[in-house]
């Protein structure tokens, strides 16, 4: 390998931005990788990259399914290349277009296992396990087809994970992918992938017997992309603690503490064009530092929006969020009625618009707490990005009470947009926001218990600030000035993928 060649990464994964999104995945996946090559094509050898560096260049390239949503005419694909993927029942085929996007070639592999009206996810995953393990070993084979060889592979999820565990089955007989470095990133530890069992079968990966993943995993997806990958992500550094807890841990953290030492944590980023309250045309008034004070016009376009009293004193709280368990819906809706119905004293003014779909339940008891307390919350159920965008531009403060979190991309988007994040401390939460204990440095509020009192507590005590007009301002300031760019996490993966690349080719070197 000569000093200048570049250093070759295949990103897979099963969505990216703006080819399709359903979760934050499509966001990594779409704006990761350009970031990394943009970085990589910026920094000369030895400056702001590792100086042991020994690849001038990132030549990254991005894998995604042509799901049948994609529209070609949209993305200007061309034909790349044409195999099959062999299967029990016979070859399966696979035909890849390509693009470019931001400077990054991606190819797309669509072939009969992803139909034109499937969605993304189906909620089945004997379903989704065969599109995904398709979809994962035919990347392998795409790299082979093209004579494009990886130094390293980076998969993302249990959908993508198959490729790993494929690679590590076969990395001893197999010239093409014997030095190729494995990483895996966990956007969401307990979507292991059960009921892709019987997929991989099919696909011919066995279980992983006699290994140190529990019996109940072994032929599951995820658990075996972690068992052969040569490192872990996690989304933060914290999730990548909380994981190793039987409390986050899926079961899995006996095995996963087996391998802590290949597990770290990089936050993920946002993109700083795209949310940007200076440019955001959602907005009623763009802001930035030099001119904050032009925020409160989109507070009160809020409260007259919602027909809620136009008052600025009275603090605006936003939710903007899947309605899941996972985010803790259930714990705002229970605290928000019970500071609402003066369970809690001082009774305080507070205003509270709630957005977000998914738990039924959860949905209407949003709606029922709007209908109590028609004075004070409104329950907005539906998916608005754009309102989404006034909120954070005109909210005070966001509620956060996540039970896990990975990383998150709300906190990052709120801070940027001057609302004040009142969050529960775990995962990236915890790792983005820093506590108004923390005087100078402070972005925001955290709280630890799970619970709809501790979060209560919470908001009296950001309550309590908010009446402060400086120091809210400072919180706010510190949060706008907060670097959430995709550049910071793109540095920590170019110095993991040396880092990796560097230990498989002298671990493989003849
Ligand atoms: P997750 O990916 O776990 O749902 P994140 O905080 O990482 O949570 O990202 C959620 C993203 O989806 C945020 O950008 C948030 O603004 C957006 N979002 C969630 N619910 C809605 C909604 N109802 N309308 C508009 N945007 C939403």
């Amino acid at each position: 390998m000569s000093p200048s060649e570049p250093l070759r990464v295949l990103f897979i994964a099963s969505e990216a931005d703006p080819f399709i999104k359903v979760g934050g995945l499509a966001d990594v996946a779409g704006w990761l990788p350009p970031a990394i090559h943009h970085l990589s094509r910026l920094a000369p050898v030895g400056q702001a990259l590792d100086v042991s560096d020994r690849f001038r260049e990132i030549d990254i390239r991005l894998a995604i399914p042509l799901h049948g949503a994609i529209s070609r005419q949209d993305f200007d694909l061309q034909p790349a290349a044409q195999f099959t993927v062999p299967h029990k029942e016979g070859p399966v085929p696979a035909e890849v277009f390509t693009c470019r996007h931001q400077g990054v070639p991606v190819y797309l592999i669509g072939g009969p296992l992803l139909p034109a009206n499937e969605p993304v996810y189906t909620n089945d995953n004997s379903v989704d396990g065969k599109k995904y393990t398709f979809f994962s070993l035919a990347t392998l084979a795409l790299a082979r087809a093209l004579n494009w060889q990886p130094h390293l592979l980076h998969a993302n999820d249990w959908h993508t994970a198959p490729a790993i565990y494929a690679l590590s089955l076969n990395r001893q007989n197999d010239p093409f992918y014997s030095r190729t470095a494995t990483l895996l990133t966990i956007h969401n530890l307990p979507y292991l992938g059960a009921g892709a069992e019987l997929a991989l079968a099919g696909f011919g990966l066995p279980p992983a017997v006699d290994s140190s993943l529990p019996w109940w995993a072994q032929d599951l997806p995820l658990p075996l992309g972690l068992l052969a990958a040569d490192h872990i992500v996690a989304v933060s550094p914290t999730y990548a603690q909380e994981i190793l807890t039987p409390e986050f841990g899926s079961g899995l953290y006996d095995f996963l503490r087996s391998r802590a030492a290949s597990i770290s944590g990089i936050l993920n980023g946002i993109d700083l064009e795209r949310w940007n309250p200076a440019t955001d045309p959602y907005l009623t008034a763009n802001f930035s530092l030099a001119n904050l004070a032009d925020r409160r016009l989109n507070k009160v376009a809020l409260q007259q929006e919602f027909g809620l009293p136009q008052d600025l004193s009275i603090p605006l709280l936003a939710m903007i969020t899947r309605f899941d368990n996972q985010k803790g819906v259930d714990l705002a809706l229970e605290c928000l009625r019970q500071l609402a119905s003066g369970a809690q004293v001082p009774q305080e003014p507070w205003q509270a618009i709630l957005l977000g779909t998914g738990i039924p339940s959860l949905e209407e008891n949003a709606r029922r707490l709007e209908a109590s307390f028609p004075e004070r919350v409104r329950a907005v159920i539906r998916f608005d990005p754009a309102l989404s965008r006034r909120l954070y531009g005109g909210s005070d403060a966001l509620l956060l009470p996540s039970r896990y979190e990975p990383c998150g991309l709300a906190q990052m988007i709120g801070m940027r947009y001057g609302s004040v994040p009142i969050a529960r401390a775990t995962g990236g939460l915890r790792d983005t926001i820093i506590d108004d204990n923390h005087q100078g440095a402070a972005t925001g509020f955290l709280f630890t218990e799970p619970t709809p009192e501790a979060l209560a507590a919470c908001i009296l005590r950001a309550l309590a600030v908010f009446r402060n007009r400086s120091r809210w301002e400072i919180l706010q300031t510190n949060g706008m000035q907060q670097d959430f760019s995709w550049t910071r996490p793109a540095k920590q993966y170019i110095a993991l993928y040396k880092k990796l690349v560097a230990s498989r080719q002298s671990a493989s070197a003849p």
